[in-house]
């Protein structure tokens, strides 16, 4: 059945499916007047007849984790006899006893049967890599959003599907399960995303024409202040697919074929769309052509061309699918890239009163985990000013820090307590003090404070508000 979406979509009909049946039936059939074709291309399929149909495609694939598109009866009803052609290396099919091209060979040879079996196998078949092909759509939970089977992709060759592997596994985030709420502060940021993100996918018919939604956004500022919070909020509150790739991950695994994965995520997310695609460090992907020391490394380059064409096919296009950026260092950007990325908002440090909404958060009066208390007794208002210029994951780092301290002191009696002997309920954890607090920060500077101005100056050059 994947099959036969795949080839409805490529050819806007269904194929015919027949089994050729023995070779006396096959000699009726063709003195009935029914000369059966192959198609042109090198490896092709059989033309086939409605009547023949013997096995049933959607017994064969009921053991799989295939989702049914339509049903026997669909799959046979249409029976034109336009010269379809298939690359089969798009779909990656193995379709036994079907003739090659040329000469005699036009016609299957004789006893040949096409194997439904094995055809819908290979179509849901699991890679070498282990992981099957419409993994992504075999998800159990009804509530969630269930995906395109990916054998369906179209125009997939070979080792453009083994890359749309890469990404469905390494990219493809599947549910990011950030709510607006879990982001504490950045009020203006999250107004500006959902302005420009969410509201176009909520309520496209608001946004045409002057209005058409920006397709490229960049979130800049010091690093660990929620820009990656807000990307996964957008596709958990917009229930779009969320490609999260960074330099990293292009970097470490793919540099020879960087360019190629830009194309295969891009098209997957066309695919998939509504899609978010978040680009983190972009300035490690973009930065300014041609500055980097010894010259460009040719495949760095030929993947920033990629990344631009597909940002401009993405600004003339009618798809729902948004590229949200991330760098911590805007200046560093290409200025191409900047173009694209039409829309731009800094997501600063937080505030103190975010930082006191934070502190309380991560440290409450009372907290339990794994069955252990852990009591606070701390200023909260205090505490925020003295953490003036920390950033949200500083804060969660210096809060953590600061609840370890009376776990590490009883160490020593959970290491020393015999099996028997003592309870760990019996042990009773100190309770974290302001003093606590306040001696954890002078060992834990924040991250990037003296940037801030760099940031507020580029906001007054670029930032489009
Ligand atoms: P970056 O801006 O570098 O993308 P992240 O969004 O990855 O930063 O934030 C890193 C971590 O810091 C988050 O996982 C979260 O725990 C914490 N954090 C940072 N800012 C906030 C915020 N505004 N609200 C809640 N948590 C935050």
């Amino acid at each position: 059945m994947e099959y036969e979406s795949y080839y409805f979509v490529k050819f806007q009909k269904y194929p015919k499916i027949t089994k050729k049946v023995l070779e006396t039936e096959d000699k009726q059939l063709r003195s009935g007047g029914r000369t059966r074709r192959t198609a042109t291309s090198s490896q092709n399929v059989p033309r086939v007849k409605k009547q023949t149909v013997q096995q049933p495609v959607s017994k064969t694939s009921s053991g799989s984790t295939a989702k049914p598109k339509s049903s026997t009866k669909e799959s046979t009803r249409q029976n034109s006899d336009g010269a379809d052609t298939l690359d089969q290396s798009n779909f990656g099919l193995t379709i036994s006893g079907i003739s090659k091209t040329g000469g005699d060979s036009s016609h299957p040879r004789k006893g040949q049967i096409i194997d439904f079996h094995k055809m819908i196998q290979d179509a849901v078949r699991v890679p070498p890599d282990g992981i099957p092909l419409n993994s992504l759509n075999s998800d159990p939970d009804p509530s969630e959003r269930l995906l395109k089977p990916l054998s369906a992709f179209i125009g997939m060759t070979g080792e453009m599907r083994e890359l749309a592997m890469v990404v469905s596994k390494d990219i493809y985030l599947h549910k990011p399960n950030v709510k607006w709420d879990d982001i504490i502060g950045l009020d203006t940021a999250k107004r500006l995303v959902k302005e420009a993100v969410v509201y176009p996918i909520k309520y496209p018919e608001l946004f045409t024409g002057i209005l058409s939604p920006w397709k490229g956004l960049l979130l800049y500022g010091p690093p660990g202040t929620g820009k990656t919070l807000l990307a996964k909020a957008v596709a958990t509150e917009c229930n779009t697919t969320f490609f999260n790739i960074s330099a990293s991950t292009i970097v470490s695994k793919w540099r020879g074929d960087s360019e190629k994965l830009v194309r295969v995520l891009f098209e997957l997310a066309r695919y998939h769309a509504p899609s978010t695609i978040f680009l983190d460090e972009l300035e490690s992907v973009m930065s300014q052509r041609g500055t980097a020391p010894g010259g460009e490394h040719e495949g760095s380059r030929r993947m920033k061309t990629e990344l631009l064409v597909q940002m401009d096919g993405l600004a003339r296009s009618d798809d729902l699918v948004f590229v949200l950026a991330a760098s911590n260092l805007p200046w560093e950007l290409d200025r191409a890239m900047l173009r694209r990325l039409e829309k731009r908002i800094l997501v600063d440090l937080p505030s103190e009163e975010a930082r006191r909404v934070m502190i309380q958060h991560w440290l409450p009066p009372l907290s339990k985990s794994g069955g252990v208390e852990l009591r606070t007794e701390l200023d909260y208002s205090l505490l925020s000013q003295e953490t003036s210029g920390y950033s949200g994951s500083d804060i969660k780092l210096v809060c953590k820090e600061a609840a370890m301290r009376p776990v590490r002191k009883i160490f020593d009696a959970l290491e020393n307590h015999q099996p028997g002997n003592s309870n760990l309920a019996m042990i009773q954890l100190d309770t974290i003090t302001t003093a606590d607090f306040l001696d954890v920060i002078t060992h834990t500077k924040p991250s990037a404070k003296n940037l801030s101005q760099k940031y507020t100056a580029w906001q007054r050059e670029f930032e489009s508000v």
